[in-house]
């Protein structure tokens, strides 16, 4: 009688000590997916970029000169605008007059202390 309490005793130990283990494993189930969610998530990130990156004009938005999508040099150079859905290229040199004409349009939009008591 009493082996038969211990062995039953036994068993209960073992299973809360697998139940454990379960617990455990859930847990590490848990963080596999986590991991694979952030995974999808950043190759889902990465996706974007690529569409982002088909979706760029073969040339420049301001003089039409012709952008190669495989040259390297190039992709660091141009200067790439993305304003919502719409990309816009510019070559080096339109880079810049973009550039001036954008630091010109905030010129013109900031209001200069004492404009309006000038007439
Ligand atoms: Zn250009």
């Amino acid at each position: 009688m009493k082996k038969l309490k211990n062995k039953s005793y036994m068993e209960k130990r073992r299973k809360k000590a697998w139940a454990k283990t379960l617990k455990r494993k859930d847990k590490q189930k848990a963080a596999l997916k986590k991991s694979i969610d952030s995974k999808n998530k950043l190759n889902e990130a990465i996706s974007q970029r690529m569409n982002q990156f088909s979706r760029l004009p073969d040339k420049c938005n301001l003089c039409s000169k012709g952008f190669d999508r495989t040259n390297r040099e190039m992709i660091n150079s141009w200067k790439v605008v993305v304003q919502g859905t719409d990309v816009s290229l510019y070559c080096p040199p339109c880079e810049k007059i973009v550039d001036f004409k954008i630091a010109e349009a905030k010129a013109e939009t900031t209001p200069v202390d004492g404009e309006e008591d000038g007439q």
